[in-house]
């Protein structure tokens, strides 16, 4: 995307502004594409920096071509964490079956990338900082969209008017919240939790995942390349959400202790590292289905739009097209509401699919029966000797407008 002019406000001449929440995976990508396109962008973070560390992320399909037409598909080839193989545990710790990453996910061996979501969000920050205006330990308190632009008022006391603003700021979107209300009419539940958090790699483990599972409980270990710290992840069947555990660390711990008391394989030592861990993270899995992703002047994009789920792997891609698309609409539509209906139209189709994957998903990865189990174990055992060799069409489901720039 190259400045067209529609950028420019023509009853003023002046650039446009534009205030992005959030500075994770889309919040930057949206900052680079407006940029481009002749936008004058800040981007607020609650956050003190790029958040650093944290588990590995998938760029698969569409989001690839994303990256490249960014310039930093050969950076984040170099930070590739190319993970070797998947290992299925039963009960006991007993091997049902070891596979690539790829035959898991259904992705392309060779072509997608997985790195550390820090790691991602450190070269996408370094690719805008020197031309977009980042605020972090701040956040927006109000936005008041009755006069020609938007009026902002930030936590920490500054006030700012800006032509557009979006929302990047995750699942739990603050920015979601002040235009269409709270969370809970536009969060779709998919009946599990899970906890999240680093302990030290006494396994040995390297590159590569282990899942052990017994129906509704799933625990798992991720090597990435050969460091000495894993990333623990524990999941669980919960029928409704549980209540006054989400802002409770120490429920948290409870509650998941009770759920795996008397598990087998190595969960307990996994449990009591949890129990000590200071980077605790927990929440329910669930999806983000809006019926518009804008009102006004004020756009939503990525998991604050569209929020698919983990169990689907396609939440990092989906913001990496989504900002992609926004972008787009805004630099070849002069008003904004039609560039809103634009990205939304262009958008729609290929989040819907994505969002469609968290079954499947949740049926490899967390079984929460028996006979879902049973059903699984032998589905693996057959990709053991049948690999399947198709990518997932949801992957690639969206053609980019737009020329792609010649590399
Ligand atoms: C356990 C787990 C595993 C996952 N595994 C995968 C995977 O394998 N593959 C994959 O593709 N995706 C995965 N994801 C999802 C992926 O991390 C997200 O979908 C993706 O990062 C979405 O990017 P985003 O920029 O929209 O949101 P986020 O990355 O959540 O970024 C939002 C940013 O907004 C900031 N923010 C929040 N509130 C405010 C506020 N009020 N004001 C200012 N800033 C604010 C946050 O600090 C953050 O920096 C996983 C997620 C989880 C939780």
């Amino acid at each position: 995307m190259t400045p067209t002019g529609l950028s420019t406000d023509v009853r003023t001449g002046m650039r446009r502004t534009v205030l992005i929440s959030g500075a994770g995976v889309c919040g930057p990508a949206l900052a680079y594409w407006l940029h481009r396109s002749g936008y004058v962008v800040t981007v607020v973070e609650k956050a003190g920096a790029p958040r650093e560390g944290g588990y590995p992320v998938d760029i698969r399909g569409t989001a690839l071509e994303v990256v490249r037409r960014m310039g930093i598909a050969h950076r984040l080839r170099e930070a590739h964490v190319d993970s070797r193989r998947v290992t299925f545990l039963d009960a006991d710790g007993g091997e049902i079956a070891s596979l690539t990453p790829h035959t898991v996910a259904g992705g392309v061996a060779g072509q997608d990338l997985e790195v550390r979501r820090g790691d991602l969000a450190a070269i996408l920050h370094a690719l805008v900082r020197d031309d977009v205006e980042f605020l972090f330990n701040d956040s927006i308190d109000t936005l008041d969209q009755s006069g020609q632009g938007v009026d902002v008022t930030f936590r920490s006391g500054r006030r700012r008017t800006f032509d557009l603003v979006a929302g990047a700021d995750g699942t739990h979107s603050h920015t979601r919240e002040r235009l269409f209300g709270p969370e809970e009419q536009f969060h779709r539940y998919l009946g599990y939790c899970f906890a999240l958090f680093t302990m030290p790699n006494t396994f040995g483990l390297s590159r590569e995942v282990v899942l052990w599972n017994t129906p509704g409980r799933a625990a798992a270990l991720y090597a990435v390349a050969d460091n000495d710290e894993l990333h623990a992840f524990l999941n669980f069947r919960q029928p409704r959400p549980p209540a006054g555990v989400l802002h409770s660390p120490d429920a948290q711990r409870d509650l998941v202790t009770r759920v795996f008391a008397g598990a087998g394989w190595e969960v307990a030592g996994l449990v009591r590292a949890l129990r000590d861990a200071d980077d605790l993270f927990f929440d329910t899995a669930g999806q983000i289905r809006l019926p518009h992703w804008s009102s006004g002047r004020v756009a939503l994009v990525g998991d604050a739009a569209y929020a698919p789920s983990f169990l689907t792997g396609q939440g990092t891609s989906l913001a990496l097209a989504g900002a992609y698309m926004l972008a787009h609409a805004l630099a070849t539509h002069q008003d904004h509401t039609a560039a809103f209906t634009a990205y939304e139209r262009g958008m729609r189709g290929f989040a819907a699919m994505n969002q469609a994957l968290a079954g499947k998903g949740a049926a490899t990865l967390f079984p929460a029966t028996a006979r879902a189990l049973a059903q699984r174990d032998t589905m693996l055992r057959g990709l053991v000797t049948m690999p399947s060799t198709t990518a997932r069409p949801a992957h690639s489901a969206l053609t980019l407008p737009g020329p792609a720039p010649v590399s």
